[in-house]
């Protein structure tokens, strides 16, 4: 069994290896109108394994020069994308996402160094942007429907069209499947995009592009501009010909962004940060919260905006249940991304790894007790100090730092409550109201403690699985506005309505 782990990882270092090498050999270009393009102010900036050190590929790093060819060429593709029919529109995006299958190993292993999430979990990232893409062709020919709304004297009826040129910018921590989700319904709406990926993780941003123009989308449909967020990143939201911007970041980059947008007035769409909780009653099916719980958190680096950052746990069960999480959590392997065996991989960055790290004393000083799981004693060998074992702070109150803050992390907190009162109260004082989960065998204190959970979405008895059709936001300062389903439409297009009088109705006769 090791033998053949290890050949899979040895076969996987080698893929990589291959598909990294394009990267490495030649700079990573914008992609503007179909082209490659360097930064018209020739700036690159390197992109560093979150593994080692090692140089991925120098990145174009873009300028308001560079956004605004972008979204010029957005805009100048956008009366054609925006007529073509939705079945065709249809078709060219059921096209990409077979192309993203096709080379859907390739995207896996890029992000994987990229990122430094584990293989495990990115082999599934690329089927899912398939998936988002399929999902969102299948809507682009209704996406214009509308409603009729008629009354007695008129008939009103509905339709809706493309807002225009998007700005789809986005963050580090499962860069693709992240933004297929904003730009495959943005596409499929007849919008085009200008995308800024996020500077830490930027490589299969230009996959994604590459594989769309190979599938027929047309040139500037799509484009691909690279860079730091106070740069690329703030040229794309004040530009005038963006009409909206899908953001996908830190709370405090999105109050940034609606400040930069407000002069141009853009439409904002925000998903951001979260510190979720996940609460576990005494009735609930113990073994099964345990095993989601972990996952929640301990999967994809707890780098994952709806991880259940927080487990808020009944008094009655809490020692035996802290017990068994700090158990589990020293079996949590650590390692090379690439590794199948592995579950937590390097987090992205060094800059990153510290503010993760930086809690563990925090907890302490707050008074909370820290359990850790293990580092392999090999794995900051190559030079980068990226790798930080799975924690669990237990003995936390709702006050500290480590129960309010989202460490973004694979860092849990545990908190006890006593009945459903103090669980809701706990579970609502921090500032952010992204997700929601809860454990308990009683039907009835379910669906009351849903309704109570000041999130966007919750999860009963059940880790998160996601359906494309349902709402997915926060509230608070965990976002603003829904994706998924027509909420997306409901963002990427404009609803006009129609009134046509079905006869001669009273029009008042001034002056007459
Ligand atoms: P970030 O806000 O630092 O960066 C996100 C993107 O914004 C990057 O591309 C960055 O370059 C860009 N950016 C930064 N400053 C900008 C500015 N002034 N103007 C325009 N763009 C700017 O976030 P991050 O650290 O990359 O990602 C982690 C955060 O993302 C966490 O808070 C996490 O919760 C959140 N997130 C939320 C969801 C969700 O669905 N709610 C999903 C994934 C991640």
């Amino acid at each position: 069994m090791a033998d053949r782990q290890d050949d899979v990882f040895r076969s996987n270092l080698e893929r990589a290896t291959e598909h990294l090498a394009r990267f490495a050999a030649e700079p990573t270009t914008h992609l503007i109108a179909g082209e490659r393009r360097s930064p018209r102010e020739s700036e690159f900036f390197d992109d560093h394994s979150p593994i080692d050190g090692t140089l991925l590929s120098s990145v174009a790093s873009g300028t308001s020069v560079d956004i605004d060819e972008a979204a010029t060429a957005a805009d100048d593709a956008f009366v054609a994308w925006k007529s073509t029919p939705g079945e065709d529109r249809r078709a060219i995006l059921h096209k990409v996402a077979d192309g993203i299958e096709d080379r859907a190993e390739e995207i896996a292993l890029v992000e994987s160094i990229d990122t430094g999430q584990a293989i495990r979990f990115m082999s599934s990232a690329a089927h899912r942007g398939a998936a988002n893409f399929r999902f969102f062709a299948d809507q682009a020919p209704s996406a214009t429907d509308g409603n009729a709304l008629p009354t007695p004297t008129h008939l009103n009826y509905t339709s809706r069209s493309p807002i225009g040129p998007i700005g789809v910018i986005t963050p580090w921590n499962t860069p693709f499947m992240l933004s297929t989700w904003k730009i495959a319904p943005a596409l499929a709406a007849g919008c085009t995009v200008v995308h800024k990926p996020a500077e830490w993780s930027p490589l299969t941003a230009t996959l994604l592009a590459e594989i769309a123009l190979d599938a027929g989308l047309p040139p500037g449909v799509l484009n691909v501009v690279h860079g730091f967020g106070e740069t690329a990143g703030k040229a794309l939201t004040e530009h005038p010909l963006i009409k909206a911007i899908a953001f996908v970041g830190e709370s405090v980059t999105g109050s940034m962004i609606q400040a930069q947008g407000a002069p141009t007035l853009k439409r904002v769409h925000f998903e951001l940060g979260g510190k979720n909780p996940v609460l576990v009653f005494a009735d609930a099916d113990l073994d099964r919260a345990l095993d989601a719980v972990l996952f929640m958190i301990y999967s994809l680096n707890g780098e994952r905006c709806t991880s259940s950052s927080r487990v808020l746990i009944e008094d009655t069960i809490y020692d035996e249940f802290v017990g068994r999480l700090a158990e589990r959590i020293t079996r949590i392997p650590v390692g090379h991304p690439l590794d199948p065996q592995t579950v937590i991989g390097p987090l992205v960055h060094e800059r990153h790894s510290e503010k993760v790290r930086s809690y563990e004393s925090k907890a302490s000083a707050a008074g909370a007790t820290v359990h850790r799981g293990t580092l392999p004693a090999n794995v900051n060998d190559g030079g980068a100090a990226n790798y930080v074992a799975p924690m669990l702070f237990s003995g936390a109150r709702s006050e500290m730092a480590i129960a309010q803050e989202e460490i973004f992390g694979p860092v849990l907190t545990a908190l006890p409550f006593s009945g459903d009162e103090e669980a809701l109260r706990i579970a609502n004082d921090v500032e952010y109201g992204l997700a929601g989960y809860l454990w308990t065998a009683d039907v009835t204190r379910a669906h009351r403690i849903a309704a109570g959970l000041d999130v966007g979405m919750v999860w009963v008895n059940s880790q998160n699985v996601r359906h494309l059709p349902t709402p997915f936001g926060g509230v608070k300062r965990s976002g603003i506005g829904r994706d998924g389903g027509d909420w997306s439409f409901d963002f990427y297009m404009e609803t006009k309505n129609v009134a046509v009088a079905l006869g001669d109705h009273a029009i008042p006769k001034l002056y007459r």
